[in-house]
């Protein structure tokens, strides 16, 4: 564990040197092309969101589709200039391992189907980049593991949050002793789930309800802006079973982390209230984010002993913006050869935590992590 938190400390440090460093790096190596990626799931996050993000990036660019809808495949590839070729459905997905124009997968499908196409995809012989959460299971990760590991390819996870300039750089003042020693971090993430018919609340498809959805991001909070890594764990649930929504997954979850250090970390979760907002507290002062996590527009506010609270600005990070970033660490490391700062075994590290919060909740006791 020790060893753990040590290469986590260096891992974090090292986030904007690394991505800086991948990047000269991969100047050197000088790419004669953008690396191309194949997206999988043209829902909101992957058409809206991600695509249009690859104007900002310096090493990836839109080479492939992936849909059951061939007519929204079709309109996208023609509004993105993604040759027909190179529009695939669900079932005639696996020939994509003969198309040159295809390095990485990026999965943006309903979380139960990350682990089969990040395994069809790493077996076409593809590296990949698959959203969170990264599955619906600890068994699932260690399967998509080992079959990125078997197929020599690199595996992702899309943890954005990791190259938004606010968020490392309150991992730099905390590492700085800004605040001094940690004593509590928290971080809140919810927002108001509308329509009962949606697959985020089907439990089949989601693995869970707002703690796989958005709870992910206070656990990744709580843990890369202390630092440590839990030890233990105490959670609590209230979900109105009687709401049309929350008939299969879990609405509301507040649960405490113990740190090795002695801090504490306070998280908590919501499908029914909205919350963005993380705070690290240390003997000196505080460094709080609201919003933290945000596509856009996070917030430092910082206050050390006696000082005035200042607003802090962050540097711009190497990238035009956190998903250009994220795509094109993830082209780097395929460049380069250098592993992912969000590798596979991290988002299995999640997942191991987030089963534990199920497991305190349901049981009513504290549950080790050590
Ligand atoms: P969405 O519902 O908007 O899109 C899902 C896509 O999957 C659609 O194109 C849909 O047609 C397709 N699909 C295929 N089989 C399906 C099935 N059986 N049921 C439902 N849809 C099916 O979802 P989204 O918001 O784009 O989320 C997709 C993934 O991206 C999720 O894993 C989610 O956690 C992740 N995500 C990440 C972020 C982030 O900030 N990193 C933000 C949003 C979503």
């Amino acid at each position: 564990m020790a060893e753990a938190i040590r290469r986590r400390e260096l891992l974090f440090g090292a986030a904007g040197m690394t991505l800086l460093g991948a990047a000269s790096s991969a100047r050197a190596a000088e790419p004669t092309r953008k690396l191309g990626y194949a997206i999988v799931g043209l829902g909101t996050y992957g058409a809206d969101i991600i695509m249009p993000r690859f104007a900002d990036c310096k090493y990836s660019r839109l080479t492939a589709l992936v849909s059951g809808d061939p007519a929204k495949a079709r309109a996208l590839a023609a509004k993105y200039g993604v040759p027909e070729r190179s529009i695939y459905n669900y079932s005639n997905f696996d020939p994509i391992r003969n198309n040159p124009d295809v390095d990485i997968v990026y999965v943006v499908l309903p979380n139960s189907m990350h682990a089969e196409y990040v395994i069809r995809a790493a077996q076409a012989g593809k590296h990949v980049l698959c959203e969170k959460p990264m599955a619906n299971s600890v068994a699932e990760c260690e399967a998509m593991i080992a079959a990125c590991r078997k197929a020599k390819v690199k595996l992702m996870i899309g943890y954005r949050s990791q190259f938004e300039p606010y968020n490392v750089h309150a991992m730099k003042l905390r590492r700085e002793g800004a605040i001094g020693k940690v004593r509590y971090v928290q971080s809140e993430h919810g927002w108001n789930q509308g329509d009962p018919s949606k697959w985020r609340l089907k439990k089949a498809l989601a693995g869970g309800g707002s703690l796989m959805d958005i709870g992910i991001y206070s656990v990744q909070a709580l843990r890369y802006l202390s630092g440590e890594e839990p030890v233990a764990v105490t959670a609590r649930e209230s979900t109105d079973r009687k709401d049309p929504r929350f008939t299969e997954v879990e609405d509301l979850i507040n649960w405490t982390f113990e740190f090795p250090s002695g801090a504490l970390g306070g998280g908590l979760t919501s499908y029914s209230s909205h919350h963005n907002h993380s705070r690290i507290t240390g003997d000196k002062g505080w460094l709080d984010m609201d919003p933290s996590t945000a596509y856009q527009g996070n917030r430092i506010r910082l206050r050390r002993l006696w000082d005035p609270e200042q607003e802090v600005t962050a540097p711009p990070g190497p990238s035009a913006n956190q998903f250009a970033g994220q795509l094109d660490h993830m082209a780097q490391c395929v460049l380069t050869g250098a592993e992912p700062i969000v590798p596979g075994e991290e988002g299995l590290r999640d997942m191991r935590i987030i089963e534990a919060i199920y497991r305190s909740a349901a049981e009513g006791r504290t549950i080790s992590l050590a």
